[in-house]
C-alpha cells in the first residue's frame, strides 16, 4: 500500500493491439475496452492498464483508506475479500481462458460456507 498519484487522470480507450491488463496479467485483446490510468507518484509518471472485468472488481471494493496498489487487487481479494469479490477473480480467470489454482476453487467454497 502506498500514497496515491499527485496528479492522475484516467480514460476508457478500445484496445488496438494486445495489452496486459496490471491485475489479471491477462491479455487485453484488440477491440476490447480497457482503462488506462495516468498517475504522478513522488514526482514519476506511470500508466496503468486494466482490463474491463479488473476494474469492476476493483469499483465493487468500494471507499477504502488504503486501497491496493496497481498489481495488488487480487492478492488484496484473496486475503481480504468477499466471497463474492473472491468469486469474480475466478471467473476473470475462466473467462480469459487462464489457469485457476485448485486452491482459490477450495478457498471460494470455505468462503461460501463462511457466509
Ligand atoms: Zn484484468
Amino acid at each position: 500500500m502506498s500514497d496515491g498519484p499527485r496528479v492522475y487522470s484516467y480514460w476508457q480507450r478500445q484496445a488496438r493491439k494486445t495489452h496486459r491488463c496490471v491485475e489479471c496479467l491477462g491479455d487485453i485483446q484488440p477491440s476490447e475496452k480497457y482503462e488506462i490510468f495516468n498517475g504522478c507518484w513522488d514526482g514519476s509518471w506511470d500508466e496503468y492498464k486494466t482490463c474491463l472485468p479488473c476494474v469492476e472488481l476493483r469499483l465493487s471494493l468500494g471507499e477504502l483508506d488504503s486501497p491496493p496498489d496497481f498489481g495488488g487487487l487480487f492478492g488484496y481479494v484473496l486475503d481480504d475479500g468477499t466471497a463474492e469479490q473472491y468469486a469474480a477473480v475466478i471467473k476473470i480467470y475462466q473467462d480469459k481462458n487462464m489457469f485457476v489454482p485448485p486452491y482459490m476453487l477450495t478457498t471460494l467454497q470455505q468462503l461460501i460456507n463462511q457466509s
